[in-house]
């Protein structure tokens, strides 16, 4: 079973809900620099606006979930086995930074509805959010090929449309079925 490889207390000892976001490395999280120059690169790195003026985050409140959103993160890219670094940050760690719902456009329809546009007037904003989660330790939890493999093989048995081509097949997968 690969929910026990995503669960959101082992990963980072946070209770759920919270949002998690894909990262680009996890080294420069903790590296021995200034705690300013650190916030500088991740705000540089991590939380860039995207062409729209926002940063794209999943809800998460379960293993599932989470599974569900690393592949379908995954499904963008060379290998729906490749290692992926993901952050969570819990919904009284976004100071001045609002969460609105909606829908994603990963190939996965569950992790779809679980979608939010952070939203702020300026990428500064993720200044004192940065900052909140390194205070409080926060690491990047990197999910390995091998846990990856895993969840990818549990979605392929879910009908995900992450694993295979919609247009080819008529049957639903669960991430559609289920609510
Ligand atoms: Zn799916």
């Amino acid at each position: 079973m690969a929910d026990g490889d995503f669960s959101i207390e082992a990963a980072w000892d946070l209770s759920a809900p919270c949002y998690v976001r894909k990262l680009k490395r996890g080294s420069y999280w903790y590296d021995a620099r200034p705690l300013p120059d650190r916030v500088d690169t991740i705000i540089e790195k991590d939380f860039r606006l995207d062409q729209d003026g926002v940063v794209s985050v999943f809800e998460v409140r379960s293993g599932v979930d989470l599974r569900r959103v690393a592949v379908g993160l995954n499904a963008t890219r060379d290998s729906l086995s490749e290692d992926i670094f993901l952050i969570a940050i819990s919904p009284d760690e976004l100071q001045g930074v609002r969460a609105e719902p909606i829908p994603g456009d990963t190939k996965c329809l569950w992790a779809n509805r679980l979608h939010h546009n952070l939203v702020v007037e300026q990428q500064s904003a993720f200044t004192s959010v940065v900052e909140s989660l390194i205070r409080a330790g926060r690491k990047p939890t990197k999910f390995s090929r091998k846990k990856m493999g895993r969840a990818a093989e549990e979605a392929s048995r879910e009908g995900c449309y992450a694993t295979r081509d919609r247009a080819m097949s008529s049957d639903p997968c669960v991430c559609e079925r289920e609510t």
